[in-house]
This record gives structure tokens, C-alpha cells and sequence, in this order.
């Protein structure tokens, strides 16, 4: 590519590409913002961490001790050796060892980059001057008790039906008005919907507004969610399997020990995720099947050995999210055991019901060991990658897709999870 095209296609595309390298940078806000035509991500929202610290080597601060206290020393503690590491320990040290030459490859070119390092800088900084969120009074809403204590609650979706005239005239003045206020725009529908156990779709082109209780939520164009427990995702299922999907994204709620995590969401044991309908939601020509996982040796185990064999899916290649701050540096040290800055995707196929479509063969192979770059958003938000995975989705076009687990939704796929509008609260968003 030409290196003076590289700045301004990130610019417009989120995504920056090496010179021979399999390495891609993502600012996400970028990415998710190709998804609507009159709202913006709040950059300030989505980094809330990571931007703190721009200084490569933050000078301690001395506090002067005050001369009438004296610290009584400590006597000195001769440090403990770590324990020796175990058998699934040693298997994860030496799969990070095989990563660490490609991760600290990808991170070098990052590092060289120094028009990409300039503007990562900035990737926080953006007019979030008309914050949506001041115009709605409501907390921010935990769905996942609200499904269990109020199953019948509606969702106003605020659409516009047409693009009329009226409509490009609005958008090419900045109009800041929304949906239910404004006098201007003619074709608007309220549609009051479940918001539970319920497909809510928005079927135009342009960004829909949905209001549960005193909050409002932002969905894109031509797209949909579906909020519910575990328990109802065969409702999904679609009745022909010409209508399933051809990427279809996980990212379960693993269990983990981190108490904070706790705190974010619920999880699963891992048995639950075996009866996952990846099958029957595949479409007939087959689907891209891209898992999320932790570093944790016991649950690449359980993908490898027991979960994509329980889907019917094959094994096709691993990407690495490699976490970086703003300054261009890892989040945490490449070495750390239990921390590691990155963490991988799994991806593989699932056979449609096509004839032969067990023939793996007819599928893209796909190159293995991507490294995607990117400043970490909220916690456990993963960076939009599914433009890299286009090339490798089998079927129609545009390709059918499904974020399963999801906390957001994107133009064009159907979103199912617990808490789906999660990162869709208007407080994430402001007006062009
Ligand atoms: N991909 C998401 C993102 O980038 O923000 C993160 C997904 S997070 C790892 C897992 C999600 O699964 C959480 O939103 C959690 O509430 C949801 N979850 C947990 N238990 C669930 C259940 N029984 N049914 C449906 N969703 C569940």
C-alpha cells in the first residue's frame, strides 16, 4: 500500500495496515462509527482506561518525610521462590513462548510507526460537546436483573421510515434534533415492542432510538437484538436453514477468578457453552465461527478437545488482540504469568447442510496468527474485528451475523445476549 495512504485510510476506516506484516492497528470508536449516520461513539466513553499515563516514564513523586516521624525499619524478608510450575502451566508457558517472537514482531512495527503513534495520542480526544446523556434522566440499567424482575417490559423504537428529501436536507445542515422531538422530520414510527424474548429489529437504513423505561439506546442501521437468558436462545433458531447465519461471533462469559469480573457480569460453567446451537444456527453454506478466549491452558483445553468438536466445527486459525496504551506500550508486562496483554480468537467452520459440505476443503483457509493492536476499552469489550474476517466468511453476500453473548449491537447483525444495549446507552454516544 502507499505509505502515504496508510494515515488518511485509518482515518476514514479505523483500521492501519503494516507494510509486510500480518500485524493491523484498530481504533474501535472509528470502526463502530461507520455504523451510524447521526450519532458518533463518544471516544471520551469508550477509553476510559489506558489514556492516563502518556508519559513513557511517569516520575515518581517523593513525599518528604516529616523529621519528627522515623520509620521503623523492616527487617528484611528474603524473597519467596515461586512455586514450581504445573503440567497445564508449563503447556501455557510454551504456547506463549511459540507467540512472544510474532506478538514483540507486530508491537515493533507499531513502535516504528511513528505517524500511527501521533495520532493514537489523540484517539480520546473528539467533540463529545453534546453528550446524549444529558438529555435522559435514568441510571444506567442493569438488564440482567431487570429480565428476571420485569419480563414484560416494552421498548418504544423510535424509526424513520424514508429517506425523503426533507431528510438529506436535515442531515446535510447537522440537524441535532432526534427522533420523538423533531418537528422537522416527517416519517417517523413508534413502535412499542417486548423488550424480552423478543426480536427487535430495525429494519431501515438509518439509526433507530429505543427507550426503555427513562433510558434511550442507539441501534444501527439494519440491525437487531434479541435479550434473553441462555435458556430461549433456540428461539433463534431459524426455521430454514437458508436463513442461518455465515459468521457467527462468541465471546461467553467464562468463569474467572477475578472478583471484578464478578461484579461485570455473570458467568457460566464451561458445560453450559456445550449446548450452544452453533449446528442449527449455521447456514446452509456454512458459517466463520470466531470464539473469544481467555489465556487460561484449562479453557484452550476445553475449546480444543471437547467444545468445537460438540459445535460440528473444525479448526481454522488463531488471532492475538495484543493491548496496548496510548503511549504505544504494552497494557501489562508481555511476561507476566496471570496477565498477559493479550488474549486470542479462535476461528473455524462450521459445514452448512450443502452436499459434501463436510469437505472442509471448500472453505478459506485462513492465515494464521493475526496480531490486531488496539487500546482496550471498557472491561472485556472486544475491538470490532469483523472486517478481517470477511474474506473468510463462506456464502452470501452480505453475509449473515450473529454476536452471541454481545453487549453491543453493529450495522447489520442480529445481537443475542443478556444485556445487548449495554454499550448502546445513549450516554456512549453523541450527535453529529
Ligand atoms: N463481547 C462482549 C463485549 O465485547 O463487550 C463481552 C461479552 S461478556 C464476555 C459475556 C456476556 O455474557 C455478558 O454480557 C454477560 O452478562 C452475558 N451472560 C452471562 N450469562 C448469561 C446467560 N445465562 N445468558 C445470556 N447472556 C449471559
Amino acid at each position: 500500500m502507499d505509505e502515504s495512504q496508510k494515515l488518511p485510510l485509518f482515518h476514514e476506516s479505523g483500521i492501519y495496515h503494516f507494510n509486510d506484516s500480518n500485524a493491523v492497528f484498530i481504533d474501535p470508536v472509528r470502526v463502530l462509527n461507520r455504523s451510524y449516520n447521526r450519532f458518533t461513539v463518544s471516544p471520551s466513553t469508550y477509553y476510559p482506561r489506558f489514556f492516563q499515563t502518556l508519559t513513557p516514564n511517569p516520575v515518581p513523586i517523593t513525599v518528604s518525610s516529616s523529621p519528627t516521624k522515623r520509620k521503623r525499619k523492616k527487617p528484611k524478608r528474603t524473597p519467596k521462590e515461586p512455586p514450581p510450575l504445573n503440567d497445564r502451566e508449563l503447556i501455557a508457558l510454551q504456547r506463549h513462548q511459540e507467540l512472544r517472537p510474532l506478538l514483540l514482531k507486530a508491537h515493533e512495527c507499531l513502535l516504528k510507526s511513528n505517524e500511527l503513534l501521533d495520532a493514537i495520542r489523540t484517539l480520546r480526544s473528539g467533540s463529545d460537546s453534546y453528550c446524549l446523556k444529558e438529555e435522559c434522566e435514568g441510571g444506567e440499567q442493569c438488564f440482567v436483573e431487570l429480565g428476571w424482575q420485569s419480563p414484560d417490559l416494552v421498548v418504544t423504537l423510535n424509526v424513520r421510515l424514508c429517506d425523503t428529501d426533507n431528510d438529506s436536507h436535515d442531515r446535510t445542515q447537522n440537524n441535532l434534533e432526534d427522533f420523538s422531538d423533531s418537528p422537522s422530520v416527517q416519517c417517523c414510527e413508534q413502535r412499542i415492542l417486548p423488550a424480552f424474548n423478543n426480536l427487535v429489529v430495525n429494519d431501515t437504513e438509518d439509526d433507530a432510538v429505543a427507550e426503555i423505561m427513562n433510558n434511550r439506546y442507539i441501534m444501527p442501521q439494519e440491525s437487531c437484538f434479541y435479550m434473553s437468558d441462555l435458556g430461549q436462545i433456540r428461539n433463534l433458531i431459524p426455521a430454514h436453514t437458508d436463513c442461518g447465519f455465515n459468521l457467527i461471533m462468541v465471546d461467553p462469559p467464562w468463569e474467572n477468578a477475578s472478583a471484578y469480573q464478578k461484579s461485570r457480569y455473570p458467568t457460566l460453567p464451561n458445560r453450559y457453552f456445550l449446548s450452544l446451537p452453533i449446528k442449527q444456527l449455521t447456514h446452509t453454506e456454512g458459517a466463520l465461527v470466531a470464539l473469544w478466549v481467555t489465556n487460561r491452558e484449562k479453557l484452550r483445553s476445553f475449546v480444543e478437545k471437547e467444545l468445537f468438536a460438540a459445535w460440528g466445527v473444525s479448526y481454522a486459525a488463531s488471532f492475538h488482540w495484543l493491548k496496548v496504551k496510548a503511549n504505544g506500550s504494552w497494557i501489562s508486562d508481555l511476561d507476566l504469568f496471570h496477565h498477559r496483554p493479550y488474549e486470542s480468537l479462535i476461528l473455524g467452520y462450521s459445514p452448512g447442510k450443502v452436499k459434501n459440505s463436510d469437505d472442509h476443503s471448500k472453505f478459506k483457509p485462513v492465515k494464521e496468527d493475526r496480531v490486531i493492536m488496539s487500546i482496550p476499552g471498557d472491561y472485556s469489550r472486544k475491538p470490532p474485528i469483523a472486517d478481517l474476517l470477511q474474506e473468510y466468511v463462506p456464502g452470501v453476500k452480505p453475509p449473515r451475523c450473529i454476536e452471541l453473548f454481545a453487549r453491543e449491537i453493529m450495522a447489520g447483525w442480529v445481537a443475542w445476549g443478556n444485556e445487548p444495549l449495554h454499550f448502546q446507552d445513549s450516554r456512549y454516544f453523541v450527535k453529529k
